[in-house]
């Protein structure tokens, strides 16, 4: 049986494939501090023999008993109010986590797949954003914290790979949705989902003409399974590419909503917000034969059931 190790657990991505890779008959040793993190996504998964839950802060010294097959370092805040509320574990998760977990790799023999970002692009210049652009970051902005720790991240991974000869994969995940996004994480489908379930105003940001291009949390576990298990060690971009405007985003809730009495109000446009975002996925569709498969409306009608289930 192969061992995998999941940092970040008890989160919405980590959790999920905690669940995919126990579906697929591995052993999963799931990890996480709980600072974001919620025991409730792997409740069902505690009393599986091939499941066990290590409470720990990769950011320190990680060990793990026994051989070890995989390691997918998923931990970190990954919300913007979370990682303004915490820059120095935001950056410290991405740096010295990474720096541990690849350590723990070498040592173990074992392949590491590390959760980047469409946040390495910035504010991006170009739309779509292939691999190959460099991106647009303000290193000292609100959003640098994480976005720099990803970078870095990224840097880290591949001299390990260049210089040590280590297994290692690198997905860059553009904005992902579904069941088990905390309701007040604050991104932009949790806060309107919560709102327009209970009538109050739905907040966009600016006017709304931002763009983001959103991807069922399935489809993006689909292709983390499928790039694991490729041989291909450059960036890879996972993401629905189906753009629409915040605003739209806010539209398509309230319609969805059933009953609600909310209204769209506006308020101001968080610092350096990427004004538009979009993934170029020709590499996971070549190398991977990778397509999102969930459309829109079914990804928000799952995700309404969801926060539906949570908020009554
Ligand atoms: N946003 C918004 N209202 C909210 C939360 C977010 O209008 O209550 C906007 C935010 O300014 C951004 C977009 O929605 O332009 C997506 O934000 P999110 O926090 O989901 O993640 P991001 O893509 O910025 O990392």
């Amino acid at each position: 049986m192969k061992r995998i190790l999941i940092t970040g657990a008890a989160g919405f991505l980590g959790s999920h494939l905690s669940d995919r890779f126990i579906n697929e008959g591995y052993e999963v040793i799931g990890m996480d501090n709980l600072i974001t993190g919620d025991m409730d996504n792997i409740a069902h998964l505690m009393p599986l023999e091939k499941f066990s839950f290590h409470h720990h802060d990769v950011s320190n010294y990680v060990h793990v008993a026994g051989d070890l097959d995989y390691i997918l370092h998923f931990a970190s805040p990954a919300s913007p109010i979370d990682y303004l509320k915490m820059p120095i574990q935001t950056l410290k998760v991405g740096s010295l986590g990474t720096h541990n977990l690849l350590g723990l790799a070498k040592a173990k023999g074992a392949r590491m797949l590390i959760a980047s970002t469409s946040e390495v692009y910035g504010d991006p210049l170009v739309n779509p954003q292939p691999e190959e652009y460099w991106g647009n970051v303000n290193p000292i902005g609100p959003r640098g914290v994480y976005d720099e720790a990803k970078r870095f991240q990224e840097a880290m991974t591949m001299a390990y790979h260049t210089y040590h000869g280590l297994e290692t994969r690198i997905i860059r995940i553009f904005n992902t949705y579904g069941p088990r996004m905390r309701v007040n994480d604050g991104r932009a489908l949790p806060a309107f989902f919560s709102q327009a379930i209970e009538n109050k105003d739905i907040t966009v940001f600016g006017d709304g003409s931002q763009t983001r291009a959103f991807c069922y949390v399935d489809d993006l576990v689909e292709g983390i399974y499928r790039l694991l298990h490729s041989d291909y060690s450059l960036p890879v971009n996972i993401g629905n590419p189906d753009e629409i405007t915040i605003l739209q985003a806010a539209e398509e809730v309230l319609k969805i909503v059933e009953g609600t009495t909310s209204k769209i109000i506006h308020q101001g446009l968080p610092k350096d917000d990427p004004k538009v975002r979009r993934p170029d996925i020709t590499k996971a569709q070549n190398l991977l034969d990778w397509n999102p498969t969930v459309d829109r409306h079914d990804g928000f009608r799952r995700t309404y059931e969801y926060f539906k289930t949570k908020l009554n």
